[in-house]
């Protein structure tokens, strides 16, 4: 690198990248460093609140902080990092369009987070949607109005059915949450279609274990799965998705569900484009490998000068002795905390100070299950109900970055409590073109040049051209 200020290249500008080139803006001094954070996209989500925003409990846009309003000082590059080459410390930027280029820099953090897991299911890769995009709530928000709509105008039977029955697959906290809040949504629409009944909603939960929520003790999970149930929600416990073709789910059990919404939560996995278009050091799962200080180290535990990883896309030894397989787990708790600790660790090695070691005891999890019940565990404490449903909401409006997001979210839900959720449903927004093309003026086609006029004498008279016809 030519340039005397040295670069900081952060990939990935979601909850690590975000919270370390904001942190980084604080910690160095001016000229000290230029830091360039590379995205697809425009805005860091805010994923706990993707089940809110699928249960139009909050306005989507409120739940995403826009990079270029919250980085004053840091270069925001849309696009996709698309090769690191950490030898020669290039990496290769592809934006959506035109060329890619080369971005030399002197110090990478790698926060590419992580994309959903899924497994070879037939029909499963065509016709269900995650939860792990902005994108992807308002899809099941909108498809569900919608669903609702279309079977409002349809007689009783299996098609209306099927397109009020939801499946989620995956009873982890995303899944759970994603499924409880659509839940509640689905019940409090009902008041608005007449034509439909509670009986006529089906909502199904497939979890491959033989319990939800790990996070939970057994007793809370427990607790939540006869929660669901009495609100018409069933989880199938020790049961997969075998099949998912022509809108039928089908199960290990042989049952089979017809629907027309699959949301996959069944996991995530380390962003393997970025992880694997990299050389940098990775095990086994695929996350790039850090020490305790965050910084990427081989696989015999040296150091690679100059590279640094957090949040989903890393392993990152949790040092409290917790975590799965002695890791931190992938949340935003840690992905926070890791960004935090990292921004500070960079500008200590930049002065050429020693970095501290990432340590943090996990706070306990809480999960919200649609309007006024959640659910609330920290050690041996659980909250469950209204409680737990504040804690939630109490954690995550707090939690939201900045002022100006937190404002937006909390006025949103004061707007709500008040007025009742939001339920237009903008899907036209996917094709808006529809409204000008229907009945916008064009151009004639071109008319076919005329013949030229034949010579009198070829002309035959009418009477004869019938005659030649027959
Ligand atoms: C529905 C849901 C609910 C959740 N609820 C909770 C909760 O209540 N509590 C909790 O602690 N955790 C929760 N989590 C987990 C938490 O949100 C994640 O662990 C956290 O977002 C991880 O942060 P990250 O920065 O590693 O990844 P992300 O926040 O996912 O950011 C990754 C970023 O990398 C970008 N990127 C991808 N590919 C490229 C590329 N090629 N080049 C450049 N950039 C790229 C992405 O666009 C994205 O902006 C939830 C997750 C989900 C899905």
């Amino acid at each position: 690198m030519t340039n005397t200020v040295p670069r900081i290249l952060i990939v990935g500008g979601g909850y690590a990248g975000f919270y370390t080139a904001w942190k980084l803006e604080k910690h160095l001094r001016k000229g000290e460093a230029q830091v360039t954070v590379v995205d697809p996209l425009p805005y860091m989500t805010y994923l706990p609140f993707l089940p809110e925003v699928a249960a139009g409990s909050i306005e989507a846009r409120h739940a995403v902080v826009a990079l270029r309003r919250h980085l004053a000082s840091t270069e925001v590059v849309t696009a996709r990092v698309t090769k690191i080459d950490h030898a020669h410390k290039v990496a290769t930027i592809t934006p959506s369009e035109g060329e890619a280029w080369e971005l030399e820099y002197d110090q990478i953090v790698v926060t590419a987070g992580s994309v959903s897991r899924t497994f070879p299911i037939p029909g499963i890769a065509d016709n269900a949607i995650g939860m792990k995009a902005i994108e992807e709530a308002v899809w099941v928000r909108d498809k569900l109005l919608s669903n609702f709509d279309k079977a409002a105008a349809l007689p009783p039977g299996p098609e209306r059915e099927r397109l009020l029955t939801v499946v989620v697959v995956g009873g982890g906290f995303a899944g759970i949450e994603t499924f409880a809040e659509l839940r509640n949504f689905a019940s409090s629409l009902l008041k608005k279609y007449p034509q439909l009944t509670f009986d006529e909603t089906h909502f199904h939960l497939i979890e491959a274990m033989g319990r939800i929520m790990p996070e939970v003790s057994l007793k809370t999970s427990e607790w939540v799965l006869k929660d669901l149930a009495k609100r018409g929600a069933y989880v199938h416990l020790d049961t997969q998705v075998t099949g998912a073709v022509d809108g039928n789910v089908e199960l290990s059990t042989g049952e089979v569900i017809s629907t027309d919404i699959i949301v996959w939560t069944a996991g995530v996995m380390a962003n393997p484009q970025v992880v694997k278009g990299s050389d940098l050091p990775s095990e086994q799962r695929g996350r790039i490998t850090t020490q305790g200080d965050l910084r990427v180290i081989d696989a015999d535990g040296n150091v690679v000068e100059g590279a640094w990883a957090a949040g989903d896309v890393a392993a990152v030894p949790d040092l409290t002795g917790g975590g799965v397989g002695g890791f931190c787990v992938p949340n935003a708790q840690h992905a926070v905390r890791q960004a935090k600790q990292l921004a500070k660790n960079l500008t200590a090695v930049l002065r050429g100070e020693l970095p501290k070691d990432y340590i943090h005891k996990n706070l306990g999890a809480v999960a919200g299950l649609g309007l006024y019940n959640g659910v609330f565990q920290s050690g041996n404490i659980a909250l469950k109900g209204f409680l737990a449903w504040g804690a939630h909401r109490g954690y995550h409006g707090l939690a939201m970055p900045s002022w100006e997001r937190k404002w937006r979210v909390l006025w949103g839900w004061w707007n709500n409590f008040w007025l009742g959720r939001d339920v237009v449903n903008l899907e036209a927004v996917q094709t808006p073109r529809r409204f000008f093309d229907e009945f916008a003026s064009r151009p004639r086609p071109p008319q076919p040049a005329e013949a030229p006029a034949k010579p009198a004498a070829e002309k035959a008279p009418v009477a004869e051209k019938a005659a030649a016809a027959k």
